[in-house]
């Protein structure tokens, strides 16, 4: 009955782990969930009211343009340089998106025939290869290794996959691993998107999700950025609106066109009174991000305890509310995140629902208050594993 497209997919790990969660929670555990990566915190409160007072202008009910209003356009511009240091013309180099996973969702239909190759990363947010397989195009896989601080290997990708490759997928700072990535890498990057005639989006959704003093660069920042690629933003993560669906893409004009296109003939853009409560989120004050960022550096150090007390040694990432915690010996990710689950009642990610290369490691998100996670680390102090 289903397409090919549908019947190849993946299982979708994710919901296997919700029934696992579901049965432990059915006999009576209070479980713990570290494994979403959905900020608990409310939407800022002037968002909300920018929202109910454009619901109530009539002008704002009827279909939206697919490029998003030229207001909301201007603000996102405006905040990239406010926070980025980027300059952007609001007409040609910024398209709304409903939500950034629609934009990366979509981006293969405008630049990948069928057959063609996107160089993907792994382990990663999967839409990146979904997205190319509903594409009809082929998954090159860049694995993520540790030591290369989860950066792919760009010598490593064979000159002829290089040579036919049209887009490459990037994400940093990055989930699942938290990595940041150097000035150097973005640069190298660059040069290789010259070389081949690659395409380079980079989903910067963590760019203000960021600890400890770091400061995470747009992709834009570096000579040559605007002739290859895009970057992808939302205020999903940055304001905790996951579900109003409001993010938006911004660099080349060419390729921005290309999306423009596609949306053009599926969606009709994002509603107008979230498009206007989100320039509120933009243009209102910023305090809310580093309250934010306080809380996350909070919770991240209170389950860095407990890590320590299973005997796992991880770094304390510099962004995003991830952490990727390597499996200690004589486990794997799925192994471990069972036990996690049956004798502690907390639910942390397998990595492997990542890609191949998440094997060996378990994703805890800093989503739970700090309360309940150091509860959740008291009881990793039981644990024996
Ligand atoms: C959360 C997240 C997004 C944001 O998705 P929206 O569709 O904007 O809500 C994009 N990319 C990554 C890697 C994410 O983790």
């Amino acid at each position: 009955m289903y397409s090919e497209r549908i019947n190849n997919l993946p299982p979708y790990l994710f919901a296997a782990i919700d029934k696992a969660k579901a049965r432990v929670i059915e006999k009576g555990v209070d479980v713990i969930d570290l494994g979403v990566g959905d900020p608990d915190m409310p939407t800022p409160d002037n968002v909300i009211r920018a929202l109910y007072r454009s619901a109530q202008n009539p002008n704002r009910h009827q279909y939206p343009s697919y490029t998003g209003m030229l207001s909301f356009r201007e603000a996102a511009a405006k905040w990239y340089k406010e926070h980025l240091g980027i300059e952007l013309d609001p007409v040609s180099q910024v398209l709304t998106l409903i939500g950034s996973k629609e934009g990366i969702a979509h981006i293969p239909l405008a630049f990948i025939n069928p057959g063609e190759i996107a160089l993907i990363p792994d382990p990663a947010y999967p839409v990146y290869k979904i997205g190319t397989l509903f594409a009809d195009g082929k998954p090159f896989i860049m694995p993520l290794l540790e030591e290369n601080g989860f950066l792919p290997d760009l010598d490593a990708i064979p000159k002829d996959v290089a040579k036919l490759a049209k887009l490459m997928f990037l994400n940093y700072p990055n989930n699942p691993t938290s990595a940041i990535a150097p000035d150097k890498f973005f640069e190298d990057v660059i040069e290789f998107a010259k070389e081949n005639e690659v395409i380079i989006v980079h989903d910067n959704a963590y760019s203000e999700m960021t600890f400890d003093g770091y400061k995470a660069p747009s992709f834009l920042k570096f000579d040559g950025a605007m002739d290859v690629g895009i970057e992808m933003h939302s205020l999903s993560k940055t304001y905790n609106m996951t579900g109003w669906r409001i993010g938006f893409a911004v660099g080349n004009a060419e390729i921005l066109d290309g999306l423009g296109k596609v949306k053009t003939n599926i969606d009709s853009g994002a509603f107008e009174a979230v498009q206007e409560a989100g320039i509120t989120a933009m243009q209102g004050p910023q305090q809310c991000i580093s309250d934010m960022n306080k809380l996350y550096t909070h919770r991240r150090d209170a389950l860095m305890v407990g890590l320590k007390e299973l005997g796992i040694d991880v770094q304390p990432p510099k962004a995003t509310f991830y952490i990727w915690a390597p499996v200690p010996e004589g486990h794997d990710s799925m192994g471990l995140s069972k036990i996690l689950l049956e004798e502690a009642g907390i639910v942390a990610t397998p990595g492997v629902g990542f890609g191949e290369y998440g094997e060996g490691y378990v994703r805890f998100s800093l989503t739970r208050s700090v309360e309940r996670i150091n509860e959740a680390v008291e009881r990793m102090g039981q644990l024996k594993i």
